[in-house]
């Protein structure tokens, strides 16, 4: 079968699947005032999240990330994480949480077929943390970061988006961190979505203020690999754990792009930005469709743009990341 590939020639092995809009956490630039359901169509099922899977496997989806909203909320989380791991040609699944629920099901998740996990921490001071989350489960999501240390999972991220005044000065402490641990930190830019533009204005800080501290203190850039997205890596000798810096406003990072979307309500988001969606639900309900669906998806490629216009200062349809998986 034909791999998904777009008018620029980049191919797209990396799902980014939403399966809930629905968080328990308030964080200040995505959900301040918390999750309200707005009345919008219920979320995939597990039968309809199965036949995603495998229409993209189909046409190239070698990774997979199980996103939201917070994706630990569902109740079938575990299942929808055994359905990734019996996707012919997936080789890894991932997940990104705000870590509330790692603790107790680090092992679980990891048997079910979780190969590596992202957890979203902004703030490594208990009381900033609480102020940028609205959540006082610091230490909760600390020790899941340990149980999944302690699992062997192949992979753990701390994901951490850089606010001006709020944790940009933090920069030692994620270091002295990751001295000893091996847990790749991700700073990630802050994105303007649709209803935080003076959030955006108060709080954005180019990564490259941090980029520069690092190569002041000796960080090296590592070589791309060939599946490399836009993160540019970042390692030290005398560190355990490595560093991703994600500028999406730098030139070029689109070049790289390597991920599709698929929201919680079932449509397809051919960029984070700049799109509403491309609805698939009707073509979810049987296996029957499955042909029909990866139609759809080949035809919907021809209409990625080569670029986001963030830069032009155009934030999008997207209202905050959590309506589509960040
Ligand atoms: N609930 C999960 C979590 O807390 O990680 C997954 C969903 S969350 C939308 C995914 C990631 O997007 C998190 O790391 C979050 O910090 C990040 N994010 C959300 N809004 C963002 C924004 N405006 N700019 C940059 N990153 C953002």
């Amino acid at each position: 079968m034909r791999e998904l590939q777009d008018r620029f020639g980049r191919s797209f092995p990396y799902l980014r699947l939403s399966i809930t809009d629905a968080c328990n956490f308030k964080c200040e630039y995505c959900l301040p005032n918390g999750y309200h359901p707005d009345g919008k169509p219920r979320f995939m099922t597990l039968d309809e999240i199965r036949r995603v899977l495998h229409a993209f496997s189909t046409v190239g989806m070698r990774k997979v990330r199980i996103t939201g909203g917070e994706p630990t909320l569902r109740k079938d989380f575990e299942e929808v994480l055994q359905l990734a791991a019996s996707t012919p040609g997936v080789d890894t699944i991932a997940t990104t949480t705000n870590g509330y629920r790692l603790a107790e099901h680090a092992r679980a998740w990891h048997q079910a077929g979780l190969s590596q996990v992202n957890v979203s921490v902004d703030s490594l001071d208990p009381a900033n943390f609480q102020r940028i989350t609205g959540d006082s489960r610091f230490d909760l999501v600390m020790k899941g970061i340990d149980a999944a240390l302690n699992e062997g999972y192949r992979k753990v991220k701390i994901n951490v988006v850089l606010l001006k005044g709020l944790n940009g000065g933090e920069l030692p402490l994620f270091l002295d961190y990751i001295k000893h641990q091996p847990v790749d930190l991700r700073f990630i830019e802050l994105m303007e979505t649709g209803l935080h533009h003076d959030y955006f204005q108060a709080h954005h800080l180019p990564g490259t203020v941090i980029q520069a501290q690092l190569e002041r203190q000796g960080w090296q850039l590592d070589p791309r690999g060939p599946d490399d997205g836009p993160a540019l890596n970042y390692s030290h000798p005398d560190y355990a754990g490595r560093i991703g810096l994600i500028m999406p406003y730098a030139k070029d990072f689109c070049a790289s792009c390597n991920r599709l979307r698929v929201s919680a309500i079932g449509k397809l988001h051919l960029c984070l930005f700049t799109e509403a969606g491309i609805e698939l639900r009707d073509l979810l309900g049987s296996d029957d469709q499955q042909e029909e669906l990866i139609a759809r998806l080949h035809a919907a490629l021809g209409q990625k743009h080569q670029t986001h216009y963030l830069h032009e200062g155009d934030a999008g349809a997207t209202p905050h990341l959590a309506s589509i998986g960040g």
